[in-house]
């Protein structure tokens, strides 16, 4: 769809793009076409989308696949997608809706949910995924060094394969957003290590992460209330840790997870 479509069928519509509703949407016809191309959809493909909006990208993939599920919140853009042939649209709250069985997932995100869509996607067991969010939301996700290495990044690595396809220029949406965007590739796969106890592994990435210019050490001496009971033998085992005077986002999600090993080992019982 061109620009001018969008307009006009937005207006026909009655529908004010929502900020709410991270109502952006694509206006970019070979961008469109590149994300389906890189879902490489054959007719044995169940494919969700999360966010339909005016179908952009829709409209593409139920020629490909064998059936498109999309989840939309807005009623009014509902009546619209409604008319897609082999779409299966369930009108909701993405965030709330149970997901259908699918085997990709192809989207142009609500970037206001990123966060918990992603861990809810992450949830589900699929081939791949092709998702567009904000460009700095997508180099978190894939960092694994550096400032944009977070929690998420470790939380990602652990789940899947991750990778920025491409970066999208602002200007490819109407409207403007305020920042550019990136496409990025999400493959499911097993963890690329052990863990002895996966709750404990997140929890330790959360905790370190959540004060991440403070030494490991001192995090989880100060912070970590969970073990404010066993404070003496938290502070022997500190004590022990190779790492303790490094911050988390000196340490590879392999180094954080030997740590999170070695408080398993001796508190979780
Ligand atoms: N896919 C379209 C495109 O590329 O032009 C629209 C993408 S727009 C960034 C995000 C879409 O997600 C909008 O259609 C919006 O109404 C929808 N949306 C927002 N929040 C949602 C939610 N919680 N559940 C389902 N859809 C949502």
């Amino acid at each position: 769809m061109e620009k001018n479509d969008v307009i006009s069928t937005l207006s026909f519509l009655g529908i004010k793009p929502s900020k709410h509703f991270s109502q952006h949407f694509l206006v970019n016809k070979k961008i469109s076409e590149r994300i389906v191309n890189y879902a490489q959809l054959s007719k044995n493909d169940v494919v969700l989308e999360i966010g339909p909006g005016l179908g952009v990208l829709t409209k593409k993939m139920v020629e490909k696949a064998k059936n498109v599920f999309g989840i939309e919140k807005d009623k009014k853009l509902c009546e619209y997608l409604k008319k897609i042939p082999n779409l299966t649209l369930i009108e909701g709250d993405a965030l709330k809706t149970v997901f259908p069985k699918f085997d990709k997932i192809v989207s142009n995100l609500p970037y206001q949910i990123s966060s918990p869509l992603t861990f809810k996607i992450l949830e589900h067991d699929f081939k791949l995924g092709v998702l567009m969010y904000q460009k700095e939301f997508a180099e978190r996700m894939t960092a694994l060094s550096g400032k944009d290495y977070s929690r998420l990044s470790v939380n990602i690595y652990y789940r899947a394969e991750c990778k920025i396809l491409e970066t999208v220029p602002k200007n490819a949406f109407y409207p403007v957003p305020k920042v550019d965007s990136a496409v990025v590739l999400l493959k499911p796969r097993k963890p690329p290590f052990i863990v002895e106890n996966e709750s404990n592994f997140f929890k330790t990435v959360n905790a370190l992460f959540s004060q991440r210019r403070k030494k490991i050490k001192n995090s989880l001496l100060n912070k970590w209330k969970k073990f404010a009971d066993e404070k003496d033998k938290m502070e022997q085992i500190v004590e022990e840790l190779k790492d303790k005077n490094k911050r988390p986002e000196e340490l590879s999600p392999e180094e954080l997870g030997e740590l999170s090993d070695v408080i398993a080992k001796n508190i979780i019982r």
